[in-house]
This record gives C-alpha cells, structure tokens and sequence, in this order.
C-alpha cells in the first residue's frame, strides 16, 4: 500500500529513491543502542543517505512541527474527553511526548530526506 509514494518510505523507514533498502539500522525506532543512526547508504540502490556534512540538522525543524502537532492533538483530545486542568493536559503532553519521542525522531529524519528525494522505480 502506498508502494510509490513518499508515505510508503517515511512509514516503513525505506530508502525514499528506491523504497528497498531500508533507513535506519535498527529494525524499529525503540531499539535505543542505535537510535537515529542511518545507514551511509541504501544496500539496493546506493544512494547516499548523508546528502552534505550536516544535512540531518534540518530536520529539527521537522521534529518541532511534529511535537506542536502532538501538542495540539493531545490538548484537543483531552479537552474532549472533559479535562480542564491546563497542568493536566501539559502533564499528559509531557507524557505522550516522553513515549513516542523515539518514533518522532525516526520520522523527522525520514520525513526531512523525503523533501529531498523522490521515488524512482528502477527499470527492469
Ligand atoms: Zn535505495
């Protein structure tokens, strides 16, 4: 599903030209020895992973969209099921944050070589 696009490569943590080789060493985000590292480049295709020294440094920018993004949901989502309390709601923001910020991690790096590199299906 979604074989083509760029949601196949950030959801699946693939390479985002050929959508084969896969990003990250770890096999999932909670594999904490070796968070965040990325493979030089992808086994099927080659293609470098660090494009330039540095380019990873603009995905923090992608990290905060994500986090206000789970701000807002959190906030939204607690403010519907009745609680009130702005320290309840920061506190369960905190929480949230604190649980899924390996999985933000693997995806701001995912989601930031995505701008960059399109999808190419190889010729067979
Ligand atoms: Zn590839």
């Amino acid at each position: 599903m979604f074989k083509g696009s760029k949601l196949y490569s950030i959801l699946n943590f693939k390479c985002p030209r050929c959508h084969k080789g896969s990003f990250y060493k770890a096999k999932h985000p909670y594999e904490f020895y070796k968070i965040g590292k990325v493979h030089s480049h992808c086994s099927e295709c080659h293609l470098k992973y660090e494009i330039e020294t540095g380019f990873y440094q603009g995905s923090y920018y992608v990290t905060y969209a994500l986090g206000v993004a789970l701000f807002i949901s959190v906030c939204t989502i607690g403010y519907l099921l009745g609680i009130r309390s702005p320290f309840q709601l920061f506190f369960g923001f905190v929480s949230i944050l604190l649980i899924t910020s390996p999985i933000l991690y693997a995806l701001s790096k995912i989601i930031w070589i995505n701008i960059f590199v399109n999808y190419k299906k190889k010729k067979e």
